[in-house]
């Protein structure tokens, strides 16, 4: 099956009531472009209010605690995202991993917690521009996805539909520097190959791969055209409603960007 290209804006620690108005306007766009399938995670604070007023758009969460509840102060659970009207949740995204300390061991089990409530996952893999000059960056990514998925056997039985994976490398990210296209085209290869191993064939190939890291409307014509790339996490340019339905419009019809 083909999926719709997916394409998410995280606004990261951007945004007050006062960006309700660009979810507006991202959600009106949206309702142009159906061939794309639009999401926003907001901080969540404004997760509620921009599921309750959307039409279009899906809206989630860009991160949530491993556990369903108790004495964890300033964290929020699965279920607490779901319920505030979150259909999906960011995990693993580098930002996480540096600045709060997460582990693949953590991450998994954030995983597991999200899909136990109902939420889809986008699972945030990609190496350092360290790790990329020393050309180990395949090898790390693989194994960093692979510690951070939690086993088959405990995913859900619609994998394809409820989990995707966004490979950023960290040196991309807010950056202006885009991956190049041979290098996205090289992950994204390696990345599908490692799904089929740990999903199977028929799931493996269907869980779509989105590329995240400086995508721009200029920019973002050239990355949709690489293969296994199912979509793009964008950052920055998810800000304004210009911007990021200008990347949207790419996905959607290469002829009209
Ligand atoms: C991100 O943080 O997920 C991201 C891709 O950011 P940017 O688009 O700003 O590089």
């Amino acid at each position: 099956m083909t999926r719709r290209p997916y394409i998410v804006g995280n606004w990261k620690m951007h945004g007050t009531r006062a960006m309700l108005s660009e979810a507006r306007a991202i959600d009106r766009a949206a309702q142009r472009h159906m061939k794309v399938e639009v999401a926003l995670a907001p901080p969540y604070t404004l997760i509620h209010p921009i599921h309750r007023e959307a039409e279009q758009i899906a809206v989630g969460a860009q991160d949530c605690h491993h556990e369903d509840g108790g004495a964890h102060t300033g964290d929020i659970s699965a279920a607490m995202v779901a319920d505030a009207g979150a259909s999906f949740v960011i995990l693993g995204h580098s930002e996480r991993r540096q600045d709060h300390g997460e582990t693949d061991a953590l991450v998994r089990a954030k995983a597991g917690a999200a899909f136990a409530a109902g939420l889809r996952v986008i699972m945030c893999c990609g190496e350092s521009l360290q790790t990329r000059e020393s050309g180990g960056a395949v090898a790390f990514v693989r194994a960093q996805l692979a510690a951070s998925l939690p086993p088959a056997d405990q995913l859900p039985a619609e994998v394809a539909d409820r989990l995707c994976i966004a490979y950023e490398p960290i040196w991309a990210i807010g950056t202006g520097v885009a991956a190049t296209t041979d290098d996205i085209s090289e992950m994204h290869g390696e990345i599908r190959a490692l799904l089929v191993e740990l999903l199977g064939a028929d799931h493996g190939a269907e869980v779509r791969i989105l590329y995240g890291g400086s995508v721009k409307p200029d920019n973002a014509h050239a990355i949709f055209a690489v293969p296994e790339v199912g979509g793009a996490l964008v950052g920055g340019a998810s800000l304004t409603a210009d911007s990021f339905m200008g990347i949207a419009l790419a996905a959607s019809d290469p002829l009209e960007s």
